[in-house]
Parts: C-alpha cells; sequence; structure tokens
C-alpha cells in the first residue's frame, strides 16, 4: 500500500498586500508601498481629500495683537 504522498501541503503564497478602506470613497485601497495614495485608492480620492482640506480654509481667529507700544508715554 503506497503511502499517500501527503505532506503539509504548502499554503499558497499570500501577496501580503493589506486593503484599507479608502477614506475618501470607503473602497478598498491597497496599503502597500506599491501604492503611493495610500491609505487612499488612487489619485484623485487623494486629490479630492486634499481639496476637502483647502475648503476647510484653516483660519484663526482674528486676534488683534495691541499694537499700542506700552511705556513709550509719560515717564
Ligand atoms: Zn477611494
Amino acid at each position: 500500500m503506497p503511502a499517500t504522498n501527503r505532506t503539509n501541503r504548502p499554503t499558497q503564497p499570500r501577496p501580503a498586500t493589506r486593503t484599507v478602506a479608502c477614506p475618501t470613497c470607503g473602497g478598498p485601497s491597497i496599503y502597500d508601498s506599491s501604492n503611493a495614495w495610500r491609505p487612499f485608492c488612487s489619485q484623485r480620492c487623494r486629490q479630492i481629500d486634499l481639496g476637502a482640506w483647502a475648503h476647510e480654509d484653516f483660519r484663526l481667529p482674528g486676534e488683534n495683537p495691541p499694537t499700542a507700544v506700552p511705556g513709550q508715554g509719560d515717564a
């Protein structure tokens, strides 16, 4: 009886590509160095996100610094 030559079947080498959800479209994006736009899925999604940031218009509350120089009055 020939022993079935059943060695440990090597698990198929899965590409270690990790996918994450694209912050813009929610689709799968490859989180790997091959994806220059990670964590976004594409350049387009990245641009969209950057555009959103630009629209956010980061402005500080108008804080008027006192231009009056103290100590230059009558001493
Ligand atoms: Zn996307």
